[in-house]
């Protein structure tokens, strides 16, 4: 049935000329992409600490169909696949990309095989993988043990790597630049996000780069980059062999695009830091009590990131306009929210009993 002609797209039509992939088949996709870029001042007051003053945007990636940004490089990755021929995909994940890649194959009808690391992926990851019908393969090592794997999978066996190694994957991923200024009128001051495998930020940055080249954009946005203390090899320079952190998004010790990361956060003047688990988990609880976001752990990597900047003092935020890309749904985590928070009391189902404890 045709779709009514106002009717949101997707990422690939709805950014035709510029997503650059194949054009021999429609694309796969689940609609992904336009989600919202909510305004968040009591966040900015909270984070602020009193020292400074800036306007606050986030942009819910968790808004896409699986609950992760990762939809907008995957509809870009499994459309260029099935059109190269491909009966069946692979990737190595941290749990996201997994859930993505099963949902794409399930649209497109092919097979799709995921490796993730044994117990260190959050049940509602590993529950839409499974609920998609991939064939999910847990291996006694990390992320970084995955990604060797499946790339020699793939060099072996007719099977398409979907990892972010996959340029088509950059493509989708960079309209995510484009919808910020397309609402905005312009591109931010700054752009803040957690960093693992580093496609994301090596997105954003191509996305703002050709909009701007284009006349679209007079500025290009400043990058504050955030890995978690545990698994920081690009701010600490070198590859981390044991990444440990409770953002397992992003525990990554050696991100695949780490070179053209590095190469973004020059560019734009940006700066990349480490925050550790407490400073993330402080924020993780921030956003969702300020503004009624529930985003995952590693999503509040680069909310950690501004308030270090602010409390150190090496982020110029004074009066500027900051966009935070929340990159994955809370409801992916359920077992940290819950950890954090005092569990619910249990009364007798009367009138009385409720009075007494409502406080
Ligand atoms: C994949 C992911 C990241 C990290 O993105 P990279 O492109 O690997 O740097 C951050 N947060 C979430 C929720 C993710 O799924």
């Amino acid at each position: 049935m045709a779709q009514p002609s106002h009717a949101w797209r997707g990422v690939i039509e709805h950014y035709r000329a510029r997503v650059d992939i194949t054009r021999a088949i429609s694309p796969i996709t689940l609609l992904e992409g336009n989600t919202p870029l909510i305004p968040a001042p009591r966040l900015a007051t909270a984070l602020a600490q009193g020292k400074t003053e800036f306007e606050l945007f986030i942009k819910f990636e968790a808004g896409n169909p699986t609950g992760s940004f990762k939809d907008r490089g995957m509809t870009a990755a499994i459309t260029q696949a099935v059109a190269d021929g491909a009966q069946t995909v692979i990737c190595a994940s941290t749990g996201n990309t997994a859930a993505s890649a099963a949902a794409y194959a399930a649209r497109a009808g092919i097979k799709c095989v995921v490796l993730v690391p044994d117990g260190k992926i959050a049940a509602g990851k590993l529950a839409g993988a499974l609920a998609y019908g991939a064939q999910v393969i847990a291996i006694n090592g990390n992320f970084d043990d995955g990604l060797r794997m499946v790339k020699q999978a793939s060099e072996r066996a007719p099977i398409a790597l979907v990892n972010s190694i996959n340029p088509a994957r950059v493509q989708g991923q960079k309209t995510a630049s484009f919808e910020l200024i397309d609402t905005l009128g312009d591109a931010p001051d700054w752009l803040c996000l957690p960093v693992g495998n580093a496609g994301n930020i090596t997105s954003y940055w191509l996305g703002f780069v050709e909009y701007h080249r284009d006349g679209l954009a007079t500025k290009l946005p400043r990058l504050l980059g955030a890995q978690a203390a545990g698994s920081a090899p690009i701010v600490l320079g070198h590859i981390v062999e044991h990444p440990e952190t409770i953002a397992t998004a992003i525990r990554i010790g050696n991100p695949a695009r780490w070179r053209e990361a590095v190469q973004a956060l020059d560019d734009s003047g940006g700066h990349i830091t480490a925050v550790s688990d407490e400073e993330i988990l402080a924020c993780y609880k921030t956003v969702s009590r300020t503004e009624g976001i529930f985003c995952e752990p590693s999503s509040a990597a680069g909310l950690a990131g501004i308030a270090q900047g602010v409390r150190e003092g090496w982020a110029e935020l004074e009066g500027k306009r900051v966009v935070c890309v929340l990159t994955g749904h809370g409801l992916k985590d359920p077992d940290t929210a819950i950890k954090g928070t005092v569990p619910p009391i249990t009364i007798e189902p009367n009138i009385e009993a409720l009075l007494k404890v409502i406080d």
